[in-house]
């Protein structure tokens, strides 16, 4: 379904945990964000593009690695993929496993190809640019979630493109760092200084409108982080920490793997 659209951006929701995947276009370019994650909904966002793109060439960028913003990237094969570097190091087979494993488990198949695609464009540094005519990408290394995340901005329109992060329905998932994951949350301030943001669109739940909305979000996540630390190291009480959020059930889980996550980062006994 479409969670929200304009003319030029079309932010698509899928029926699985909120994930988003953008579409937006301008004169010079179709650029597609993380096509997911059922194949119904991939086929769909792929129709969309192929009946609006005309000849502008398509820019597929994948925020990061985890199999549910890359199962999609075989529906574009004629795009100029940007990821971040780190995300050409991965052991492709094992992303591809987990799809396979998802399908599995739910008898799904899929017509698009599934495929763990190279990265004509490595984003290495942040403020890194690609200009494509009057259209302007600046990427920015997002690391903590995992080890090669990345955001986008794409001007004149002011659009970032947040990947698993600035969430309003998920607290931080931490798989890398947390010291990581709270430097990509300190870089807020300054995108919101450097560019003028008007949509900033999280890889899961709802897109954010102002910068009020931004900074609530980032707050809350630097809070969720800081506490669950912090009761971990004197050995309080924290699943309260997740009773601000939705679907309890599911992220409890989430929850729980972050806790081990950050027992083993802080060197703590189980
Ligand atoms: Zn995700």
């Amino acid at each position: 379904m479409i969670q929200y659209q304009n003319d030029r951006i079309t932010v698509f929701e899928s029926q699985l945990y909120k994930t988003t995947s953008t579409v937006i276009q301008t004169e010079d370019c179709v650029i597609v964000v993380d096509p997911c994650i059922l194949p119904s909904e991939v086929e769909e966002i792929r129709d969309y593009v192929t009946g609006i793109r005309g000849s502008r060439p398509v820019c597929l960028i994948l925020t990061h690695s985890d199999w549910d913003h890359v199962v999609g990237a075989g529906a574009f094969p004629e795009a100029t993929v940007v990821a971040g570097a780190a995300f050409q190091s991965k052991n492709p087979e094992e992303i591809l496993e987990q799809v396979r494993a998802f399908d599995d488990e739910y008898y799904i198949d899929r017509k698009t190809p599934l495929i763990y695609p190279k990265a004509d464009v490595a984003v290495e540094k942040d403020g890194q640019r690609l200009e494509i005519g009057h259209t302007a990408l600046t990427f920015y290394l997002a690391k903590g979630h995992t080890d090669d995340g990345i955001f986008a901005v794409v001007e004149p329109l002011g659009v970032w493109i947040a990947g698993d992060y600035l969430s309003d329905v998920e607290f931080p998932f931490i798989y890398y760092s947390s010291k990581d994951y709270i430097e990509t949350l300190e870089k807020t301030d300054a995108i919101l200084a450097n560019h003028r943001i008007r949509i900033l669109i999280p890889g899961h739940g709802h897109a954010a409108f102002s910068r009020e909305e931004i900074l609530k979000r980032k707050n809350e996540s630097l809070h969720y982080i800081t506490s669950l630390k912090e009761a971990l190291r004197s050995n309080k009480e924290h699943e309260l920490l997740i009773a601000p959020y939705s679907y309890q059930r599911g992220l409890l889980k989430c929850h729980r793997e972050n806790v081990q996550f950050l027992r083993k980062e802080m060197e703590l006994r189980a």
